[in-house]
């Protein structure tokens, strides 16, 4: 098969390692950097360009590894190969809602997958009724659109919560407010799930400083064993998004596990290292299953 990754850069972890793992498998791959992509609509079929060539038909599936700049863009390139009927292994849609974690949330919720109390609101005349609504402080602000635990806040007092609210609704930014999980005392878990299976899962602890337990902020990782619900609850958020790779994140609550993110470009380089599991080759195998079949 011929293959497109679409990202900005081969010289990331991640896109190399599914481009190795495609070409070990006998297909062909080209990097295209979605960034150096058009599309041409209104004449007889919509045509995709990659600089100057015409990339419309060469390609039997797409593996987007669309980052956080220039999503919108990256988003409507995917978009078009999907119309085109070009398999890709995350739906538009799915990629452009897991950038947004209100979009997220708010269809987790609607399909009853538990995650923490969430508000979001741009409102700055009752900011003390809507900490309340989440219970009181301590509190989590969140960045909507942030990643690898940079817009992420904890609040411990309610007059600090006040404070940044207040700061950020004055500068426009998007902002979520959610309950924090004490007692996930900086774990969470990082799942990865491709084409309805689960492949790999990991904790993932922050340091004795940090809360957040990102890769990217030093967190220590480890295989884990998943409970059945949280096998559950990762199969679903990732169907329900549309995605059919994806990294879900949960936290361990005392009342069950809890939805904080879905992400629609895993990292590989952490799972791969904890877990020992070749990803990638889940990636490339989903693909040749699903690739010649009609996108539904
Ligand atoms: P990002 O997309 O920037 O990684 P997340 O929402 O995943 O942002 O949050 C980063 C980290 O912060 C999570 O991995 C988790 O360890 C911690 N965290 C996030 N939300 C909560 C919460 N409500 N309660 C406790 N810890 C949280």
């Amino acid at each position: 098969m011929d293959i497109a990754v679409l990202s900005v850069s081969l010289n990331v972890y991640s896109t190399a390692r599914i481009a190795e793992e495609f070409e070990k498998a006998g297909h062909y791959v080209e990097h295209i950097d979605h960034t150096k992509c058009s599309v041409q609509l209104g004449a007889d079929k919509p045509r995709i360009f990659f600089g100057t060539d015409d990339i419309t038909d060469e390609f039997d599936a797409i593996v987007p590894r669309i980052g956080t700049t220039v999503t919108r863009h990256g988003v409507a390139i995917v978009k078009q190969f999907e119309l085109n009927h070009v398999f890709s292994t995350a739906k538009s849609q799915g990629i452009l809602r897991a950038r947004n974690k209100v979009s997220t949330l708010q269809l987790m919720s609607k399909k009853g997958i538990p995650i923490p109390k969430t508000v979001f609101s741009i409102n700055p005349y009752n900011v003390e009724d809507q900490i309340e609504l989440l219970g009181g402080a301590p509190v989590i602000i969140k960045l909507q659109e942030g990643t690898q635990g940079k817009g992420v806040i904890l609040a411990e007092s309610k007059k600090s919560a006040k404070s940044v609210i207040d700061t950020l609704y004055n500068m426009n930014t998007s902002i979520l407010l959610q309950e924090y999980i004490t007692e996930a005392n900086g774990e969470d878990l990082r799942i990865i799930v491709v084409g309805n299976k689960i492949v790999a899962a990991m904790k993932r602890t922050s340091g004795l400083d940090d809360f957040r337990s990102n890769v990217h902020r030093g967190a220590d990782v480890e295989a884990v064993e998943l409970t059945p619900r949280e096998k559950f609850i990762a199969l679903n958020a990732t169907k329900h998004l549309g995605l059919g790779v994806a990294g879900v994140d949960l936290i361990r609550s005392k009342n069950g596990p809890l939805l904080i993110e879905v992400n629609a470009s895993p990292g590989l380089k952490g799972i791969e290292a904890a877990t020992g599991i070749n990803v990638a080759g889940h990636i490339v195998q989903f693909v040749e299953k699903n690739a010649l079949r009609p996108i539904k």
